[in-house]
């Protein structure tokens, strides 16, 4: 989707601090980052939200991603929490599916 700024940065058209990719997922670093570590990890397909998902085997592959990278980001042993964000209520910004991927600090239970 050209005026999609995940699909745009997903394409490199928008730079980002990229931290994986493969053939159908990106993740990057977020631009205001709510803890240490703050990893936005997508599809590369344009998908609006978690209410679109056709085919649930994409949910499994970001699963395997997200677990890769809070191993590498050093948050496996320590904690972490992942946050997927879906429509007015929840605050969901960026209509293109993403999973927060938060850790690094003690974080609030329950959330705001
Ligand atoms: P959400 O509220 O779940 O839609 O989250 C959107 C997230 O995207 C927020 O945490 C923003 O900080 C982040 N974000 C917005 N623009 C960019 C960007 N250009 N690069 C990285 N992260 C971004
Ligand atoms: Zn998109």
């Amino acid at each position: 989707m050209k005026d999609c700024l995940f699909c745009r940065i997903a394409a490199k058209e928008i730079p980002s601090s990229m931290v994986y990719e493969d053939d159908k997922i990106f993740a990057f670093n977020d631009i205001n980052p709510q803890a240490p570590v703050h990893i936005l990890v997508i599809p590369k397909e344009h998908i609006p939200s978690i209410t679109d998902v056709k085919d649930g085997s994409i949910l499994g592959e970001l699963y395997n991603i997200i677990n890769k990278l809070a191993e590498a980001k050093g948050v496996k042993a320590t904690g972490f929490r992942v946050i997927v964000n879906h429509g007015r209520d929840s605050g969901q910004a960026v209509p293109h599916l993403h999973f927060h991927l938060l850790g690094g600090r003690h974080l609030h239970w329950p959330p705001g």
